[in-house]
C-alpha cells in the first residue's frame, strides 16, 4: 500500500523545536519508505492563526529540508466539507446541542495533554425540545459516544486503550461560533489527503481514539499512528513559545539546519553522536525501532 503522510501545523507561532522533532520523525518516516508527503495548514481558528506564520513555518520547514509533495487546502477554507461531514453524523442522530458555557471554545485547537481536559457529564445529552426551545445562548454540537473500547495500536507507545463515554464523553465537533472542532476538522482532511500514517506528538494520543470513533462512522480506514516523544525542560513542561530560544528565528540566527537536525537524530535515538547531518542522509538509516519512547529534556541536549 502506498504510505501518505503529513505535515499538520497550526500557524500559530514560530516552530519551536518541539515541532520539529514531531516534523523530522513525520518526513524520515515517509521518505524512508518514498512515500507521498502532504501539508496541510491548520487554521481553523481564525482568532489564534495567522498566514505569516504559516509563511514561515514553510519557510523553516524548507531550510530543514523537509519538502512535500503536494498542500492540502488550508483548514479555513475547507468549511463546506467539514459542514457536509457534520450533516452526515446529524442525519444519523448522533450530534445535540450543548449549552454548558466554557466547553467548546477551545475546539478548534488541538487538545495538547495538561489543557486541562475533563470528561463531560452529558448534561445536555438528553434535554427534550421543549427545554432546548428555552434556552438562548448559541450551543455547541456535540457527538454521542458509545460506551465502548477503542484501541489504537500506536507504532510507539503500543497499544492504547480508551473507553470513551468513561474516559472523554461525547466530544464538541462545532463550537458554538460555528467553526469546527479539530477533531472533525483533522480526520475530514486525512480522509480527504488518503492519509495512511499520522506522526504527531505524544499529547495528542489521547484524540486518536476519538478520531478513530470518527473514521468507523464515515466508513475510512484509521492510519498507522506514531506518537513520538515530546520536548520539555527539566521541570517536565512542554516546550512552548515561552521557551524563545529553542524556536526556529533564533536558532536559525546561529546554526546550519544540519547541526538542528543532527542534535534532534541523536536525541531521537537514531544516531550515535550528534554530528551535523541533513534530513536526506538520516532517510537512509531511519527505522521507528530506534526511536526511544521516554521524553526528551531538551536542554541535556542542547548546549548552545
Ligand atoms: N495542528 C495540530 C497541532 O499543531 C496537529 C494536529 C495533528 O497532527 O493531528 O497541534
Ligand atoms: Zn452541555
Amino acid at each position: 500500500m502506498a504510505i501518505v503522510g503529513r505535515f499538520a501545523p497550526s500557524p500559530s507561532g514560530r516552530m519551536h523545536l518541539g515541532n520539529v522533532f514531531s516534523a523530522l520523525l513525520a518526513w524520515l518516516s515517509v521518505r524512508s519508505v518514498g512515500g507521498t508527503m502532504l501539508l496541510r495548514i491548520e487554521d481553523l481558528d481564525p482568532a489564534r492563526c495567522r498566514e505569516e506564520y504559516a509563511m514561515q513555518i514553510k519557510d523553516d520547514l524548507r531550510w530543514l529540508g523537509l519538502d512535500w509533495d503536494e498542500e492540502q487546502t488550508p483548514q479555513s477554507r475547507r468549511t463546506a466539507a467539514y459542514a457536509e461531514k457534520f450533516d452526515y453524523l446529524a442525519a444519523q442522530g448522533l450530534l445535540y446541542p450543548c449549552y454548558c458555557s466554557r466547553d467548546a471554545l477551545r475546539a478548534a485547537s488541538a487538545p495538547h495533554e495538561r489543557d486541562g481536559e475533563s470528561v463531560y457529564p452529558g448534561t445536555c445529552r438528553n434535554l427534550t425540545d421543549a427545554e432546548r426551545a428555552k434556552q438562548t445562548k448559541k450551543p455547541s454540537w456535540r457527538i454521542r459516544v458509545p460506551d465502548e473500547d477503542f484501541t489504537v495500536a500506536d507504532g510507539v507507545q503500543g497499544a492504547y486503550r480508551v473507553n470513551l463515554a468513561h474516559d472523554c464523553g461525547d466530544f464538541v465537533v462545532r463550537r458554538a461560533d460555528g467553526v469546527y472542532a479539530y477533531q472533525l476538522a483533522v480526520v475530514t482532511d486525512d480522509a480527504t489527503g488518503g492519509v495512511t500514517q499520522v506522526v504527531r506528538g505524544r499529547d495528542l494520543l489521547a484524540s486518536a481514539p476519538r478520531q478513530v470513533y470518527l473514521l468507523r462512522l464515515f466508513g475510512a480506514d484509521a492510519p498507522q499512528y506514531y506518537h513520538v516523544p515530546l520536548l520539555i525542560d527539566k521541570s517536565g513542561r512542554r516546550l512552548s513559545k515561552r521557551d524563545g530560544d529553542l524556536d526556529l528565528g533564533a536558532l536559525r540566527q546561529t546554526m546550519k539546519p544540519e547541526a538542528v537536525i543532527g542534535r534532534l537524530a541523536f536525541a531521537a535515538g537514531l544516531t550515535a553522536s550528534n554530528a551535523p547531518i541533513s534530513a536526506a542522509e538520516l532517510a537512509s538509516v531511519f527505522s521507528w525501532n530506534k526511536v526511544r519512547k521516554q521524553d526528551l529534556v531538551i536542554r541535556d541536549y542542547w548546549r548552545v
